[in-house]
């Protein structure tokens, strides 16, 4: 079903903060379902130390899981917490039957012991919601059932909600990142589109982007995708997260000029954004229901 769409310029704005509510929507009545089946979704979030912007993010998660209807189980861990500390809550997360996604807020604090990579290897693959297990990873490469990381997964699900064909069209991707670079051009690769993937040391970005049908930016460089970059038509999903000479958030994408050329948009805020918590509540009914063995 096509969502909601407004015009400015001539691309259509992709509206990913309704489409994220839509999805929420959703999901509430999934959670209904599971809960009458026993299997009431269960989110384990878990931040360690008082990082401002973390706290922030954690406590979007928290309320958007509760709104869905969700159990929500917060772990708060201080600032010194050791390394086995970290450990041992997640294998008591892994452990527990009421718990279907894990997340580890990163990043962790710098000083101690804590390690990132450990700590995610750590997560049950079958619990890890946020897809940055290497078997998710290597399940995502080699086309089996895993987890996507939210942020790519959001991007596939715009594209899909406003019928944008991947199929056969050459997608460009800017930014190799685990996060969102990597994960995204894989997924589009799965789905057939013939994928360039960009980056820092590609000699000439503004010729690749002119060939794109999709381009995907997810860079942190305010201002880096121009208007003359943009094939007319090209759908154009903007994943950066910037701050502008003005204050405001921004994207990495020119938006008043590339909101000329191409066929579809995603704004900063209100894009890509938004799906990111969307995305990561359905990963974990999509576990509480592989854990009752029924389908969402
Ligand atoms: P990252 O790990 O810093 O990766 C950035 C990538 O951009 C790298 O691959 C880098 O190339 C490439 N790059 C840097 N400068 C470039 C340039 N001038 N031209 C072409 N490529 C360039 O960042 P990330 O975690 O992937 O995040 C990217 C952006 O997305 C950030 O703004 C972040 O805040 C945002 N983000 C948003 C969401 C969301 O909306 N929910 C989620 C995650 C991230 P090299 O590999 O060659 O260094």
């Amino acid at each position: 079903m096509k969502a909601n769409a407004s015009t400015l310029g001539s691309a259509q704005i992709i509206d990913g903060k309704a489409t994220a509510l839509a999805i929420r929507e959703e999901l509430k009545v999934s959670a209904k379902r599971l809960t009458e089946l026993g299997a009431k979704p269960g989110l384990a979030v878990v931040l360690v130390g008082e990082d401002p912007a973390s706290q922030v993010y954690v406590r979007n998660k928290d309320r958007a899981a509760e709104a869905a209807g969700f159990d929500v189980h917060t772990i708060r861990l201080p600032e010194e917490t050791t390394q086995a500390k970290l450990l041992a809550e997640i294998h008591s997360l892994n452990d527990n039957p009421d718990v279907h996604g894990i997340l580890v807020q990163l990043p962790l604090p710098k000083g101690g012991d804590l390690n990132e990579r450990e700590t995610v290897r750590a997560i049950s693959p079958d619990k890890d919601v946020d897809g940055l297990h290497p078997e998710n990873v290597a399940r995502l490469v080699m086309g089996e059932r895993g987890f996507v990381p939210c942020t790519p997964a959001g991007c596939i699900e715009l594209l899909d909600r406003y019928e944008i064909p991947i199929e056969g069209k050459h997608a460009v991707v800017i930014g190799r990142s685990m996060l969102v670079g990597k994960p995204i051009a894989q997924l589009l690769l799965a789905r057939n589109a013939t994928v360039s993937m960009c980056h820092s040391r590609t000699a000439d970005l503004a010729s690749m982007c002119r060939q794109a049908d999709i381009i995907v930016a997810a860079v942190g460089v305010a201002g880096l995708v121009r208007g003359d970059w943009i094939q007319p038509g090209a759908a154009v999903l903007d994943v950066g997260i910037n701050r502008g000479e003005d204050g405001k958030l921004c994207g990495d994408v020119v938006f008043d000029e590339v909101r000329q050329r191409a066929g579809a948009l995603t704004p900063v805020p209100g894009g890509v954004g938004p799906m990111t918590i969307a995305m990561l509540l359905r990963n974990t009914a999509i576990s509480a229901a592989r854990a009752a063995g029924v389908e969402l």
